[in-house]
């Protein structure tokens, strides 16, 4: 019998649903540099709309979006306080810093993926002579799966605004956060000056990010995008599966939140595995073995060998995402896979 690979690793292995391979067949297309493609056009309207904001544009990739975002909020020499774990600062390679000049400065988080307001207070720099000047916050949400608390997002707006910062989001995955919080994106969106979110994850898209904020943002992100070597000619092939994502997908991101409570459930019940707690779930679990000699690489290979694919999180966990093409079916399975792993474990170790 072949095994049938399950494939938890992150939510970017989704594959484009037969109705956006056809929507990308039929697009209606122009040179987007020209700002003639209609369907990208559609495409930045509708997210704009969405999240809330004047304006949006179309980008091959989060990394991008985020990277045009600090390039445009800040000048070099100019610093961003930002997580230390986030995706902009340790995910990016540094990007900020090698491309713009840009300082980031990291900070720690608590267990509900927060700094600490005090934290970021004593992190700005003001207007010293010694010191670069602080510019940006940027907050990541869905953070390692966890959404940010409203009450948290208004206080460090409320902290941005006292200190003249601007605020920027990487939500990547904002709609999961949106739909675990039960708000609408526009209520998340609404404490960030910019914010970057991906179709190319748990919404199914095979490329492209958004990158939203207002007007006169949106024509400064163009100008560093076509820098970037981002301007792209009849993208709206790429685009029409966007659409989809955001007319389509956005919905049944809540069955991703449904299945990764019940791998959570399941892995929990094994002896010899501990999942890691989280106050809200949304599509990730992150779990590790019991036994503290055994390496979480180790685990990793041996799921692997069972068709089972996780990724590792060093310090934290193995990391399983769950995702479109990833049915209830397929819990079930990837659990007793966990389990005749440990279940081997145990018996060597006896
Ligand atoms: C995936 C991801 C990005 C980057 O997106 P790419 O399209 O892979 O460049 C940025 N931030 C977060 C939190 C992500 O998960």
């Amino acid at each position: 019998m072949i095994l049938k690979i399950i494939d938890l690793r992150s939510d970017t292995v989704t594959l484009p649903s037969a109705e956006m391979r056809q929507a990308m067949f039929d697009a209606e297309l122009g040179d987007d540099v020209f700002g003639e493609d209609p369907t990208v056009n559609k495409l930045e309207r509708e997210a704009a709309a969405m999240i809330g904001k004047e304006a949006a544009i179309f980008v091959a990739s989060g990394t991008m979006g985020n990277l045009i975002a600090t390039l445009v909020h800040c000048r070099r020499g100019e610093q961003i306080l930002l997580a230390e774990g986030s995706h902009i600062f340790h995910w990016e390679q540094g990007g900020a810093s090698a491309l713009g000049g840009i300082a980031m400065k990291a900070l720690p988080v608590d267990n509900q993926a927060q700094m600490k307001i005090g934290d970021i207070e004593a992190a700005i720099n003001g207007d010293d002579v010694h010191l670069s000047r602080t510019r940006l916050i940027c907050l990541e949400n869905t953070y390692n799966g966890q959404p940010l608390s409203p009450l948290y997002l208004a206080a460090v707006q409320t902290l941005a605004r006292q200190h003249g910062l601007k605020m920027h989001l990487d939500g990547a995955r904002i709609f999961n956060a949106a739909i675990a919080s039960d708000l609408s994106v526009k209520e998340i969106a609404r404490h960030f000056d910019s914010v970057q979110f991906c179709c190319s994850k748990g919404l199914a898209a095979p490329v492209g990010s958004l990158l939203c904020g207002d007007g006169e943002f949106i024509a400064e992100a163009r100008r560093v995008r076509k820098m970037l070597g981002g301007g792209m000619r009849q993208a709206g092939v790429l685009a029409a599966a966007c659409l989809l994502s955001l007319e389509v997908m956005v919905e049944r991101l809540a069955e991703d939140h449904k299945n990764a409570q019940l791998l959570a459930e399941g892995l929990a019940k094994l002896e010899g595995i501990t999942v890691l707690k989280a106050e809200t779930r949304t599509n990730m679990v992150f779990f590790k073995a019991q036994n503290a000699d055994m390496p979480q690489t180790e685990l990793q290979k041996l799921l692997k060998e069972q068709g089972l694919l996780v990724s590792n999180v060093p310090k934290t966990g193995l990391r399983a995402v769950t995702h479109y093409g990833i049915e209830g079916a397929d819990i079930t399975e990837a659990i007793s896979r966990v389990q005749n792993v440990v279940a081997k474990i145990m018996l060597a170790a006896n």
